[in-house]
């Protein structure tokens, strides 16, 4: 069994799923595969009501899903209804979008009689981390299983049990548990079809190169390191400062496209600072994710807790300093709390600069010019996404455009920022395919091919062989 204890309250059991061994890992996927054989003959139309059905009843439990999510993640209660309410609009926005966007084309004219139909794949393997683990598993199961495929999902053994409810209320959905053994085992299956895997950079890496090897397609959703660049217009209101506060520290700072990183022009740093630590002071109550006042919850585990006190120990030469406030009667040490800071005077080598931080850290640094900012925005080897702030949206577009990032913000960052209509997916090391929007539906379909040329139709005027059609 994989027991799963509250982050936020140490020793208190939330809820326990049963290890799925790597060996059974294939009677899932042979399952899935069979159960492929039905689902991808019957009718969109059909796929599509078991579909919004399903969205339906996640919906009617959304209260209870919520509360599980936030005792099994750390994650504020608020947040987790977000997470769920977001992940079910996702599931009825593919819904409406799938009939058109995975509509066959047809052409019969003069040059032949050319049919394309988006067929999918087969049994999809997907994988994916603790931190959304509602939301970034529906980015993956919505758009495979309208298009007709079967999925076997492993969800992180951080955070396995509202997902696992949800699932259970979806067809053709097989999950299997544990962690990175139980993942090869999925990876590395023959009669998995596609490979979709939202995580960090060592994982994707090794999943990348076991995919490659078989050839299974892959979507790759890694880590980032995302720049928030203020230009020297920048124009922020109060809420303004809380948005941009929260962009850095929602669900604790575990957000792969959470700002990372804060460029401000030099002449404006002491009017930022004094703004952003005042609205933190307003926004950032670090507490037991239950009650309704707290917005920033405990890290995910022990383990995580210390690896950002090193990497706040090792940015030396930084000033560190504390931001929010605790809700009254929040005993700190009653979880995996790490105070939020905001950390200046740091080089961009420092660790917290130069690697994904993923905590409740984040460093502000000084820049003098436009150019200066741009290069050291995008001196990362992550491209996963950024933010330009600017009163003025033509200067922010254009900068936006320079940047090397899948997903550019203009005057917010993080959640605030997202669509459902907007691929989103990372660059460089952040890695590849989308998630959203139609590029995220067409990632579970290929373009199956049937073409008739004109030459050798009935009535045609033929080819010479070996000819190139012209
Ligand atoms: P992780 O890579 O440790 O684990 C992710 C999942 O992969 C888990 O289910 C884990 O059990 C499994 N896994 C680990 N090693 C594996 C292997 N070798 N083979 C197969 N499966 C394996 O990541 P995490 O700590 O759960 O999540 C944090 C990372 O995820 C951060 O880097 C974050 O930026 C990234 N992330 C990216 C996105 C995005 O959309 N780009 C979204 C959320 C999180």
């Amino acid at each position: 069994m994989i027991a799963r204890e509250n982050p936020a309250r140490s020793g208190e059991l939330v809820g326990c799923v049963p290890a799925t061994e790597p060996a059974a890992v294939d009677s899932a996927v042979r399952r899935a595969d069979d159960a492929f054989r039905e689902w991808s003959k019957i009718p969109i139309t059909e796929r599509i009501t078991a579909l919004l059905g399903a969205a339906g009843a996640v919906s009617a439990r959304s209260e209870e899903l919520a509360t599980l999510l936030a005792r099994e993640s750390g994650k504020p209660l608020a947040d987790c209804r977000g997470e769920i309410g977001f992940a079910v609009a996702f599931l009825r926005w593919v819904c409406d979008r799938a009939p058109i966007t995975l509509a066959p084309t047809e052409i019969d004219d003069a040059a032949g009689r050319l049919v394309v139909r988006r067929k999918p794949y087969g049994v999809v393997g997907c994988i994916t981390p603790w931190n959304a683990p509602v939301i970034l598993a529906l980015l993956k199961l919505g758009p495979a299983l309208v298009a007709g495929n079967t999925v076997v999902l492993k969800p992180s053994p951080l955070a396995p049990l509202a997902i696992t409810e949800i699932v259970s209320l979806l067809p053709a959905v097989q999950v299997v548990h544990g962690g990175a053994e139980t993942g090869r085992a999925l990876v590395g299956h023959p009669l998995v079809r596609k490979v979709a895997f939202t995580g960090g950079d060592a994982a994707g890496r090794e999943i990348a190169a076991t995919a490659g090897a078989m050839t299974t397609p892959s979507v790759l959703e890694l880590g980032g390191n995302d720049p928030a660049v203020f230009l020297p217009d920048f124009a922020l209101a109060d809420a303004d400062y809380e948005r941009l506060v929260m962009a850095s520290f929602a669900t604790s700072g575990q957000v792969c496209m959470a700002a990372k990183r804060l460029y401000v022009p030099r002449a404006r740093v002491a009017e930022f600072t004094e703004a952003y630590v005042a609205a933190a002071e307003r926004i950032l109550v670090v507490g037991d994710p239950l009650d309704p006042r707290v917005t920033m919850g405990p890290v995910i585990s022990a383990g995580a807790a210390a690896r950002i006190r090193a990497l706040l120990a090792a940015s030396a030469g930084g000033t560190a300093v504390p931001l929010g406030r605790n809700a009254p009667g929040h005993d700190p040490l009653s979880g995996y709390f790490v105070t939020p800071r905001l950390v200046v005077g740091l080089d961009d080598d420092a660790p917290l600069v130069a690697a994904e931080q993923f905590g409740p850290l984040v460093p502000l640094l000084v820049y003098d010019d436009e150019e200066e900012v741009l290069t050291r925005a995008n001196a990362s080897e992550l491209g996963l996404g950024a933010s330009v702030w600017s009163a003025d949206e033509e200067r922010a577009f254009a900068l936006a455009d320079r940047l090397e990032a899948g997903f550019v913000f203009v005057n917010t960052h993080n959640r605030t920022g997202m669509s459902l209509r907007a691929p989103f997916g990372g660059i460089k090391r952040s890695g590849y395919g989308r998630e959203y929007g139609e590029e995220g539906l067409l990632e579970y379909v290929h373009p199956a091919v049937v073409h008739a040329p004109a030459a050798f139709r009935p009535g045609g005027t033929g080819m010479a062989a070996g000819a190139y059609p012209g």
